[in-house]
């Protein structure tokens, strides 16, 4: 017997299988989709069994697969599929799909650590006369007697209960014995739950959707409509199937919330996943799903990819989040992910959001999917008014960063011992820090952006790269004392705040005060227990997250979003203005909102405003339609990227004459142009930009100019299908 072994065997990795002799020593356990190792060159490494087979016709001689890595673990048939697909839809090499398939603890490359967390029990290992003969033969031995009573009676008792030396005597005799016993590192209990009584909104969801249907339905519901619950009601009906469910999440911060629900309703029924878990967290997690001990898994995007069997339903809520795509190699989409599984699996996807992506209502309005909407909050609470404030009439006033409306109403929830939030999409204390003197600006040197300035440790950061500078108290050009900062930062706004409502108890959450395991449900639990008056954050604090108490919503600059030059960053300031304005208001205390902003007459703010999704919907699809973008057209983007300018700059063109030559003639081919993050890290990118509505010979051309770049270690290539950002 032959297996095909699929292996990563350079940087630039290359699709190729192998083939290795199976010795008959595993040939009753080797399946496809295992790890194994292998010999290759004078190395032993890793590989997945792509194949198996009988006979052999080549004639150059075979090597053996020394071992299986891990008998338990398979790839089954469904994920290989999955990975096959994927690689159609990223241009992926196939290692790479199965490697971004699996956990960190499982990937092909790791190998030696065992991830897999103990106790230590002590147990008798004798018969009971025996342990009677040597209680009565060492009557001095009074806490090896002691023990020897004590696991009589308890059987196993923890290992670390007793000091080793008052052990070591009783092992040595072999009195007693060492048992293992494997745990999980997260552990959750169910708490009863008073089942609500649904809303007409929810009911009316419930009943419209067909969980032994094939069809992908888009809930539209406002921000409070009472969604989750819907989520989890079809997930029990699915379970009452004994057919399991994939619950995915945008983001961590929200994870918290909503895993809590589900540990509520399901207790230890749930496998969570997402980036904040540690290796090994992530790896017992995983483990319950492959000894069939969940039904339910609650994560991030690559949550996408667990390896339930029976699947009965996927779920993504907040489905307009751009986080369900993946902005490194493989470049893939969760929601393509879910749609082949829905497929494979014939079952139903439900996408839930309060401002769903274009895309999607597009094919909800084409009956491509089934379009529920739930336009009311629960409860007595309503959508929170919305106020538009334009702050050049306010720096008039020298009012910089507060207006005077957010500012009494911040002062009237201070008194009324009410909650605040404040959206400031900028972390950071400034934007930029130059002379007054000479105009010069601390800049990245490897990226072609300014520095931000962080007051906190005193230093200027590239938020591309990463790079640190201290700032001098001088001008580093002309030596003037007139180092002076602008624009505001979070870590800045914190401290206008504290410097405008001294009374005030002010928190905040933003990639710098979350970067420790646990900081994000702390903030939120702290904000939640009133422990704080103001939370200010960036995007992070905009979604999902529900405090009874919060009655204003202040955006300082929701012009932020707005300015960054994509044609989908009007999509995206809707959506994030549209979520954090319904943190406001939601029990029975009426909220507010505030906009401020310089371009009060903004189409999309005014949208935010009047909370008119559709009006909004209307507007941009006009705009998308006069300029050929999605959802009339799709697009890629091809990206060269090399240290050398001159290079990439050649490459380009040749990469844009190739392209030219290879696609159909309706395909229009924009470009090169320079990347819109044009410098970063010190590599150069230069861009083409492919519109097209169907074009066949689209994944042969790209597939074949990726290949020819493949071993070039000078210029690399990047193709990226639907991509988010141009
Ligand atoms: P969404 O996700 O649509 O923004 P949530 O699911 O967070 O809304 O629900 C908003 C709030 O309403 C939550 O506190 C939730 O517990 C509560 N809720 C949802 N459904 C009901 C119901 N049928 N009866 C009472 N409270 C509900
Ligand atoms: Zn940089």
């Amino acid at each position: 017997m032959y297996a095909e072994v699929l292996i990563e065997y350079s940087a630039k990795s290359i699709d190729k299988t192998f083939t290795y002799i199976i010795p008959t020593s595993l040939s009753s356990d080797i399946k496809v989709g295992m790890k194994v190792q292998v010999p290759f060159g004078n190395k032993i490494i890793n590989g997945f069994v792509t194949n198996i087979k009988d006979s052999y016709n080549d004639d150059y001689e075979l090597k053996s697969i020394v071992n299986i890595v891990d008998k338990y673990f398979c790839l089954n048939k469904e994920l290989m599929e999955l990975g096959t697909y994927l690689q159609s839809k990223t241009l992926c090499t196939k290692i790479t799909a199965y490697q971004t398939m699996l956990p960190s603890s499982l990937k092909v490359k790791e190998q030696k650590t065992n991830y897999s967390k103990y106790l230590t029990y002590i147990k008798i290992n004798k018969s009971q006369e025996e342990i009677e003969s040597y209680i009565n033969k060492y009557p001095r031995r009074t806490k090896q007697i002691e023990i020897l009573n004590s696991l009589l009676k308890e059987k196993k008792i923890l290992k670390n209960a007793y000091s080793s030396s008052s052990l070591t005597q009783l092992f040595e005799e072999k009195l007693i014995c060492e048992e293992k016993e494997q745990i999980y590192r997260l552990n959750n209990h169910k708490i009863e739950n008073n089942n609500v009584s649904f809303t007409p909104d929810q009911q009316k969801a419930l009943n419209s959707i067909d969980i032994n249907s094939e069809n992908t339905y888009l809930i539209h519901g406002v921000t409070g409509s009472g969604k989750t619950e819907v989520y989890i009601e079809l997930i029990k009906r699915v379970v009452a199937n004994n057919k399991k469910a994939i619950m995915l999440v945008p983001e961590i911060s929200l994870t918290a919330q909503i895993v809590n629900k589900f540990y509520d309703h399901f207790g230890d029924d749930v496998a969570i996943f997402h980036s904040g878990l540690s290796t090994g967290e992530k790896y017992d997690e995983y483990l319950k799903i492959l000894r069939d001990e969940v039904h339910i898994v609650v994560g991030t995007r690559s949550a996408i990819f667990t390896p339930l069997n029976n699947l009965g339903i996927i779920i993504i809520d907040e489905e307009h989040s751009e986080t369900f795509k993946q902005d490194s190699n493989p470049r893939y989409h969760a929601l393509d992910m879910a749609e082949f599984r829905k497929r494979y699996n014939h079952i139903p996807v439900i996408l839930g959001s309060a401002t769903p992506s274009l895309e999607s209502m597009a094919r909800a309005l084409k009956g491509v999917y089934k379009y529920i909407a739930m336009p009311n909050r629960v409860g007595k609470s309503s959508l929170p008014t919305v106020e538009i404030v334009d702050m050049s009439e306010e720096m008039k006033k020298r009012n910089m960063i507060f207006s005077n409306v957010l500012k009494s109403k911040i002062l009237d929830r201070l008194s009324k011992k009410e909650q605040v939030i404040l959206l400031l999409n900028r972390r950071g204390y400034s934007t930029i820090i130059s002379c007054k003197s000479c105009g010069y600006t601390y800049k990245c040197p490897y990226c072609d952006i300014a520095l931000t300035y962080h007051k906190s440790s005193n230093n200027l950061r590239c938020h591309y790269c990463g790079y640190t500078i201290y700032k001098a108290t001088e001008c580093p050009e002309c030596h003037e004392k007139a180092l002076t900062d602008y624009g505001l930062g979070t870590e800045k706004l914190e401290a206008e705040i504290k410097k405008t409502f001294p009374s005030a108890r002010v928190i905040r959450m933003d990639a710098d005060t979350t970067r420790n395991k646990g900081s994000h449900e702390d903030i939120i639990n702290k904000f939640k227990n009133y422990e704080y008056d103001i939370l200010l954050g960036t995007q992070m604090i905009s979604k999902g997250l529900n405090f009874p108490l919060v009655t204003l919503v202040g955006v300082i600059n929701a012009d932020g979003t707005l300015n960054i030059p994509d044609f989908r960053s009007g999509e995206r300031t809707f959506a994030l203005l549209s979520q954090v304005a319904g943190r406001a208001g939601r029990s029975d205390l009426k909220g507010e909102v505030v906009l401020q902003t310089f371009n009060p007459e903004n189409f999309t703010l005014k949208c935010v405003k009047d909370q008119d999704y559709m009006k909004f919907y209307n507007y941009e699809m006009s705009n998308r339609h006069k300029l050929d973008y999605p959802p009339y057209y799709y697009l890629t983007s091809v990206k060269i990227a090399s240290k050398d300018y001159d290079l990439a700059s050649k490459e380009i063109i040749k990469v844009k004459n190739y392209l030219f030559k290879n696609l159909s003639n309706e395909t229009i081919i924009l470009g090169p142009t320079t990347a819109s993050m044009f410098k970063i890290n010190n590599v150069y990118r230069f861009q083409i930009i492919l519109k097209y509505k169907k074009d066949p010979k689209l994944f042969t051309t790209l597939k074949d100019l990726d290949e020819l770049y493949m071993l070039n270690n000078k210029v690399n290539i990047e193709i990226d299908n639907n991509p988010l950002q141009l």
